[in-house]
């Protein structure tokens, strides 16, 4: 089977370096909020743009905390996706406040900014936009509505480490850039990790005190916080593996251009759009198939390891059922959810793999398999 992403490949190349770090850090005696934390969050700022960073325990405490250190709530609403993976709105549930979901843009598969402003009502408190695929949303026409609205915006940058749109970094545009570092993300760890991005220092403060159990001075609480450090095994491996974000991100994307060619003779393949000025990282490489499923069914008979990012549209899970959305009053999100087929990417794909990808995929559109 040619795997949808294989992390052996990776440590393979450094897996010494990992090793040398953690041992370290078992030496050390220091195991949480310790140097390579902070070592990290200077570092992770840096990479992004932004004035500060406070490392978490994962992408979905980012999302939520971010709400948190917002006063956002009980009676408040959000405007989001129903084309993302469902930490993002479960964010919005943990804090109490309602998720909103607009239209996506049939072809980048984000949130269309023309379909935001008739959404805002007076208890919109913030927008959360998802660069998903790792592909930036229009930044700037989500951050002028923001702005004329005094709305925040929380981005979803989980999927977006290393993306940029007009040439700056996605999740340093808004209040927010929320990251996550699950094994499979484009910067991932050996566990779980997430880290929230911001300029503002007082949000900042906020957040190093709700990831610690709500106060700022050890044993002295002033509210309710959460447990959600990262802590320094996790640390000192991103620290390793930061510094080769760039050029993994390069790879991944020279293979998407590899993928468009091979494709390339194919109508029935709808390859990923780019938009104008932007650098896509590729965390997927998501084509369009027609006959999705059956398609979908027969590259896995075959041996390659397609996944479905997602397979139900946020409106339709049980867990909103409560909200009452009627299936097609999202008729983008629903018509993609039904076409979209992730194919095998990682940085260390090897060409004759994606040529058997594109050659196996060619043949079952074409009713050859
Ligand atoms: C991975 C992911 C998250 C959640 O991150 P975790 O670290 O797994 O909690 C949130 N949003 C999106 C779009 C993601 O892909």
């Amino acid at each position: 089977m040619i795997p949808i992403m294989d992390s052996k490949r990776q440590y393979a190349k450094i897996g010494d370096k990992l090793e040398e770090a953690v041992v370290e850090v078992m030496r050390s005696g220091s195991y949480i909020l310790g140097k390579n934390n902070k070592a990290f969050e200077e570092e992770m700022a840096a990479y992004c743009g932004t004035k500060y960073a406070v490392a978490l325990n994962s992408g979905t405490d980012a999302l939520h905390v971010a709400l948190r250190a917002l006063d956002i709530g009980k009676g408040d609403e959000v405007i989001t996706t129903a084309f993302t993976f469902v930490a993002t709105t479960e964010a919005i549930g943990i804090v109490g406040a309602k998720p909103v979901f607009a239209y996506i843009d049939k072809d980048t598969f984000n949130i269309d900014p023309e379909k935001i402003e008739a959404l805002i009502t007076p208890n919109t408190k913030a927008i959360i936009p998802v660069h998903l695929y790792g592909q930036p949303c229009e930044m700037d026409k989500i951050m002028d509505i923001a702005k004329r609205h005094n709305l925040h915006v929380i981005e979803d940058a989980c999927q977006g480490i290393g993306s940029e749109y007009k040439g700056q970094k996605v999740g340093s545009f808004g209040t927010f850039g929320c990251f996550s570092f699950y094994p499979t993300k484009n910067l991932g760890t050996m566990g779980d990790g997430g880290m929230l991005v911001m300029n503002d220092e007082k949000l900042r403060d906020r957040v190093v005190a709700l990831r610690n159990h709500g106060g700022a001075v050890r044993y002295y609480h002033d509210e309710i916080g959460v447990n959600s450090r990262l802590d320094e095994i996790q640390a000192a491996i991103l620290r390793v593996k930061l510094p080769y974000v760039d050029e993994w991100n390069a790879a991944r994307k020279a293979n998407a251009e590899y993928y468009n060619e091979l494709f390339a003779d194919c109508d029935e393949v709808e390859t990923p759009v780019e938009l104008h000025d932007t650098k896509c990282i590729y965390h997927q490489y998501t084509v369009k198939v027609p006959n999705r499923d059956q398609v979908f069914d027969k590259m896995r008979e075959n041996g390659v390891g397609v996944m479905l990012y997602y397979p139900v549209p946020l409106h339709m899970q049980k867990v909103h059922k409560y909200l009452n959305i009627p299936e097609m009053s999202l008729p983008n999100t629903v018509e993609d959810t039904k076409v979209v087929m992730s194919l095998p990417m990682f940085p260390e794909i090897t060409k004759e793999e994606q040529e058997t990808v594109a050659k196996t995929l060619k043949a079952i559109v074409r009713g050859e398999l």
